[in-house]
């Protein structure tokens, strides 16, 4: 992937906008404690660049930057809660002293996704607190049920 800024037109490079892109939606669904497929929204942008990439030769016989155009997609769609299947859901804890003696004490959950297009692991964690206040807690399906479906 070719990760510059044209000097000619000043335009940033696709890559650097679909990192920044990228930067902000990761953000959003951490602030969420929702899990995010960041690396098949990689992928899949890097299959488009390489294309518009490749085109872009055909025609010129180089990149040409200014004319590369490159749809990024529905960045949310790495989000959508039918891309992952729930492995597990542990609960943190953490040693605290309290009243003088060490006392493990539950700070919130990990829950470990699988992307099921790839297979890439994704880990959130969430707060006690907020764990506490999910309206619907998460559950571990059976991943057999979820491939017979298919
Ligand atoms: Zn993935």
């Amino acid at each position: 992937m070719s990760d510059y800024i044209d000097l000619k037109s000043g335009k940033e490079s696709p890559v650097v906008t679909f990192n920044k892109k990228l930067a902000d939606v990761r953000q959003k669904y951490a602030k969420l404690h929702k899990p995010f497929d960041s690396t098949c929204c990689r992928l899949d942008f890097k299959d488009k660049l390489d294309y518009a990439e490749k085109e872009s030769e055909r025609r010129h016989g180089f990149i040409d930057l200014a004319e590369l155009k490159i749809d990024f997609g529905e960045f949310d769609k790495y989000a959508d809660e039918d891309r992952f299947v729930l492995l597990e859901d542990q609960e943190d804890v953490q040693d605290k002293v309290i009243e003088g003696s060490r006392t493990q004490v539950l700070i919130g959950h990990t829950l470990s996704y699988k992307c099921k297009a790839r297979g890439h692991g994704i880990s959130v964690f969430i707060p006690i607190k907020e764990y506490n206040e999910m309206q619907k807690k998460p559950v571990i399906k059976d991943t057999k049920e979820i491939k017979e479906k298919k």
